[in-house]
């Protein structure tokens, strides 16, 4: 399976690229964040939990998080591989995804990784405010939380990866689509080597 952890912070453009690479490649995409807004909008139990963490930009806990992804990707067992968008965004998170995937005798292909500085990401996401009706991205303390967030709980992440030898930086500034073919490279690279 064609596995892969799409990795970056608030406003790196995950959620755009995702759209685009599992068009190409065939896969699942499976998006925390769209999962627990689809909830929230349902009006589910899950959604009120998840709401109360998101509208202040910490993290849903983990054991809510891990449970729910699972279920999701359990939704597509014929899956040809996952683009999994948001998450992991903890080390817990990370290590329950590779036990989860090796009960199903598969495992993580690559982390790639949209790498944009922190400047660019305030203004994309008070520019995404606009148009995304996310009260997240209205607020600029949490949009800046969100960022502290990431950095002292996400960034770790990227070495769980590392040390494994699957991370992949790519620059996530310039236009979609040159952003877009750099990572295909970087994933088409990868499967000739493997
Ligand atoms: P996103 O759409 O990826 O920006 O996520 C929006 C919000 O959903 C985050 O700020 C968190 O509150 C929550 N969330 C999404 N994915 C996760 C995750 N993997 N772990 C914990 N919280 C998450």
């Amino acid at each position: 399976m064609l596995n892969i952890v799409l990795f970056g912070p608030p406003g790196a453009g995950k959620g755009t690229q995702s759209a685009k690479l599992i068009e190409k490649y065939h896969l699942v995409h499976l998006s925390t964040g769209d999962i627990f807004r689809a909830n929230i909008k349902g009006e589910t139990e899950l959604g009120k939990l998840a709401k109360s963490y998101m509208d202040n930009g910490q993290l849903v806990p983990d054991a809510v998080t891990i449970n729910m992804l699972q279920s999701e990707a359990d939704k597509h067992p014929d899956a040809k591989g996952y683009i999994f968008d948001g998450f992991p965004r903890t080390h817990a998170q990370a290590q329950a995804l590779d036990e989860f995937l090796a009960t199903k005798n598969t495992g993580i292909f690559m982390m790639l990784a949209l790498e944009v500085s922190e400047d660019e990401l305030r203004i994309r996401l008070t520019e995404r405010a606009k148009v995304s009706g996310r009260p997240d991205d209205a607020d600029p303390i949490i949009i800046q939380k969100r960022i502290d967030v990431y950095n002292a709980e996400t960034m770790p992440v990227k070495g769980y990866y590392q040390a494994q030898n699957k991370y992949q930086g790519v620059n996530g500034i310039g236009s979609i689509d040159s952003i877009f073919e750099a990572l295909c490279t970087e994933i088409n690279k990868g499967v000739f080597n493997s």
